[in-house]
């Protein structure tokens, strides 16, 4: 969708608008302010946020960003939402070592909505030539954690300065490891994170550099696939090169596999389903004079339905047996689930179109035509509670910049700080929203 940043700029200055509707007595006015219940509301714009938390996203962001630490690992990071939150005055627990799970009540009861920022960073050297930028040898934010982890802080401190409003609970769950199976999520659900009090739903959010600041990618259903990895060792019997029939080449055989697992996403998997296979891994062989009796392969199967998933994991097995009977070989073959797809329930994804309407008008969102083949563990989440997961763009204004952005996990990964009023504006809308719409 073309999308001009002038529009968006103007769009942005909300309180201007008002200003104007005001005015002219416009009728929208008085629709844009109204609650769910008719009760006023006063929409958080992102104009709003930066007035009360611009400079502190800012520097929030610009901390975590210079000291990332790696899955499992994030003590530092710890200590310092503790420090934070005290000062919030937020209480909070410790989960699954290095998690954290705060709670934030509001004047009355009411439901209780959960929302999740990742705290991890990557085992990346960082290239870029930011003047925050890591400080921490081969440990880098490349997938924006520190934006989420900022973004959820400001939205904190949004919804308690807003405490009269609002009824319930909301928990802040800060959590570990993301980047590394089997993620933090996991642990945090088994300690207890989802109970006392139960959570009724939940939000997560995701940087993504290709969308511009102030815009909001949302889909229902599937969001992220399922990633799993498999590892394979091909065995074969070694030999002469020069006498190929006497051994068992299990370069050849690794071959025949190579291009049979690419046809099962071609031939077997339908059109309008969605799967990868990719082998990102191969070694084997010794001399140009001699047959390799090994080759190991490891990669990654992406699937968007369970059925697919079990399909590819299914064949693939079948696909060496063959291979394996055919060439006189034998095979090892493990196959592991990853993360399972990310399901965004559409009422909640819904509430989250309204928000970024109500704060930033309709151009906000990004009706996203597919998911992505990437995975989170906010998959657990989603599995147990209502939930959405919201591609949040943190990319460059410019829309020619943005075509070619450095991606995900890429030591030259940007976050561009101005989205992070938006974000905020949003998530804390999207909540205000929730927890004033009944018990
Ligand atoms: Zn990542
Ligand atoms: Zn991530």
């Amino acid at each position: 969708m073309p999308f001009r940043e002038a529009v968006l700029r103007d769009r942005f200055t909300n309180d201007r608008n008002v200003r104007r509707c005001r005015k002219r007595g416009d009728r929208s006015f008085r629709s844009r302010r109204m609650g769910k219940r008719g009760n006023t509301l006063n929409i958080v714009t992102a104009e709003r946020v930066e007035q009360k938390l611009g400079t502190y996203l800012n520097e929030t962001f610009r901390h975590l960003h210079r000291n990332p630490e790696l899955s499992g690992n994030e003590f530092a990071t710890q200590a310092f939402l503790k420090r934070e939150l005290d000062r919030l005055g937020i209480p909070y627990k410790e989960m699954a070592g290095t998690g954290l799970c705060a709670e934030l009540a509001g004047s009355r009861p009411g439901r209780t909505i959960l929302l999740r920022a990742d705290i991890d960073a990557l085992p990346i050297g960082e290239a870029t030539d930011l003047a925050y930028a890591s400080v921490n040898d081969g440990a880098m934010h490349a997938c924006g954690h520190d934006a989420h982890t900022t973004a959820v802080l400001g939205t904190a401190a949004m919804l308690l300065a807003r405490r009269d409003e609002w009824g319930g609970t909301v928990k802040l769950m800060f959590q570990p490891s993301e980047e590394k199976h089997p993620g933090g999520a996991k642990p945090m659900i088994d300690e207890g994170l989802l109970a006392d009090p139960p959570v009724d739903a939940a939000i997560g959010i995701h940087t993504n550099p290709y969308l511009a600041p102030g815009t909001f990618g949302l889909k229902d259903g599937s969001i992220l696939a399922n990633a799993d990895r498999f590892y394979i060792h091909l065995i074969g019997r070694g030999g002469h090169a020069a006498a190929p029939h006497e051994g068992a080449d299990a370069i050849a055989m690794a071959g025949q596999l190579i291009v049979s697992m690419q046809n099962l996403v071609a031939r077997q998997v339908s059109p309008f389903d969605n799967a990868v296979v990719t082998i990102g891994e191969i070694r084997g062989g010794y001399a140009p004079n001699t047959l390799a009796d090994r080759v190991y392969l490891a990669g990654t199967v992406r699937t968007m339905n369970a059925d697919t998933q079990t399909m590819i994991e299914t064949k693939i097995g079948k696909l060496l047996q063959g291979v394996a009977d055919l060439w006189g070989g034998t095979f090892t073959y493990d196959y592991v689930r990853g993360y399972p797809i990310t399901w965004n329930d559409k009422a909640m994804t819904d509430l989250v179109r309204q928000a970024a309407e109500q704060c930033l008008g309709k151009e906000s969102v990004i009706e996203l035509p597919h998911g992505y083949m990437s995975a989170d563990d906010f998959a657990y989440i989603a599995r147990a509670v209502p939930s959405v997961f919201i591609e949040w763009g943190t990319g460059e204004w410019s829309e020619e910049a943005r075509k070619t952005a450095v991606p995900w996990h890429n030591p030259k990964f940007k976050v561009n700080p101005d989205a992070l009023k938006y974000g905020v504006a949003v998530v804390t809308q999207s909540i205000l929203n929730y927890l004033q719409g009944g018990e």
